[in-house]
């Protein structure tokens, strides 16, 4: 079983007594934890660690600190990586259609390292750096997974060589391939097939004179929860296996973003108004779709919630919503709740990745603050500690 962090109900209490509602905690002891984790189930595998789930400086700078790369996709995340200090030979810019200003900068910055998936995206990035070193994205057919990156991206296997041997002609440093096989997978038969299907196009490139170097086997790691029942070790273990089989003397890197990010981070949030419409219960919350939830929308993630504890009696089913004033931003619409009233907490585990990445500050609701649990923990009276 993974370790997952979950915050105990002192530490909630006294955590929102001292900081206030919505709040958001990190565990950087957790971020270590999944980061060493796939270190020791993936071995060899070098992680570029995908920024946009959660680009929180404190997660990043432990990432760094652990010996992690990134995963980059814009200008933006570029030059926040730099103001951490982060070499540029550490990130990829994994976004297969890069904008002029992402390329500017990347230029400016000295990164070399991109992906690709189709001949304008060559004419572009060897414009901007003759002799970068680039990956071509091959799209992997993945129905099982919950968030499908295959529609957008990826090129076709057909047209892998062609697009292969282009780039190389056009003075491009062609090390390898990566794919994404969609994320918050269940099981290891995509990443199964995907290896097979890149095995297939090494070889290929092999037979045409150009000998690839790199595999990037992408994310979509799942996210362990107390409702998924996945054996993220054995899922890994498969994986492994596979690579050793197909691919003995390629350097591998992944790019997992919620698997690190996921479980670092819990949402203290408050009820702060409650009322009956049309016989049934409602509560609304102080934060919503718009803030931390927003990954309901973009991620179709399912969120856990404990409600405050001590409270009694039976369990009802209620609507939760959050605090805008538009009538979309409904959290739950159905879940089921002891009775509740204003100031009770509600406890999100698991909230780390798509969630505070994704949140806006629409209707002039700020987001939630962030506190990294190992500085505040030693401040909080009894000195208390996270159950997990
Ligand atoms: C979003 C993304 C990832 C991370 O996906 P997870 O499901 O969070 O692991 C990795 N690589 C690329 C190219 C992505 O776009």
């Amino acid at each position: 079983m993974q370790q997952t962090f979950k915050l105990s109900w002192d530490a909630v209490e006294s955590l929102a007594s001292r900081y206030a509602t919505p709040l958001l905690v990190l565990s950087l002891e957790q971020v270590e934890y999944n980061y060493n984790f796939l270190q020791q189930h993936l071995p060899g595998v070098k992680v570029y660690y995908a920024v946009k789930s959660n680009p929180e400086p404190s997660l990043v700078k432990k990432l760094a600190q652990l010996g992690s790369s990134f995963d980059v996709a814009s200008d933006g995340e570029i030059l926040a990586l730099r103001e951490l200090g982060i070499p540029p030979e550490r990130m990829v810019y994994a976004n297969p259609v890069k904008t002029a200003r992402g390329l500017a900068v990347a230029q400016q910055t000295g990164v070399r390292q991109f992906t690709f998936d189709s001949a304008t995206e060559i004419d572009k990035i060897a414009a901007y750096l003759p002799g970068a070193t680039v990956l071509l994205r091959v799209r992997i057919d993945n129905d099982a997974s919950l968030v499908n990156l295959n529609k957008k991206f990826g090129a076709d296997a057909r047209e892998a060589l062609d697009l292969l041997l282009l780039a190389r002609q056009k003075g491009l440093d062609v090390a390898g391939l990566c794919f994404h096989v969609g994320s918050q997978n269940n099981s290891a038969a995509a990443y199964l097939d995907a290896l097979l299907a890149a095995h297939e196009i090494f070889q290929a490139a092999a037979l045409a004179g150009l000998k690839l170097r790199i595999l990037d086997i992408g994310g979509g790691f799942p996210i362990p929860t107390g409702k998924t029942n996945i054996d993220t070790m054995a899922m890994l273990k498969k994986i492994h296996q596979q690579l050793v089989a197909l691919f003995p003397n390629t350097e591998i890197w992944s790019e997992p973003g919620r698997f690190i990010s996921g479980t670092a981070m819990n949402l203290i949030t408050s009820v702060i108004g409650a009322q009956i419409r049309n016989g049934r219960q409602w509560y609304y919350l102080d934060e919503g779709l718009y803030g931390t939830f927003s990954g309901i929308l973009f991620d179709h993630w399912e969120y856990e919630m404990e409600t405050a504890r001590g409270k009694q009696g039976p369990e009802i089913e209620a609507t939760f919503a959050g605090p805008s004033c538009d009538s979309l931003d409904i959290v739950f619409p159905n879940r089921r709740t002891v009775r509740l009233e204003l100031g009770d907490l509600i406890l999100v585990p698991n909230c780390g990745a798509y969630s505070s990445a994704s949140a806006t500050t629409f209707n002039g609701f700020a987001k939630a603050a962030v506190v990294v649990w190992e500085e505040v923990k030693e401040k909080l009276q009894p000195s208390m500690a996270a159950v997990s």
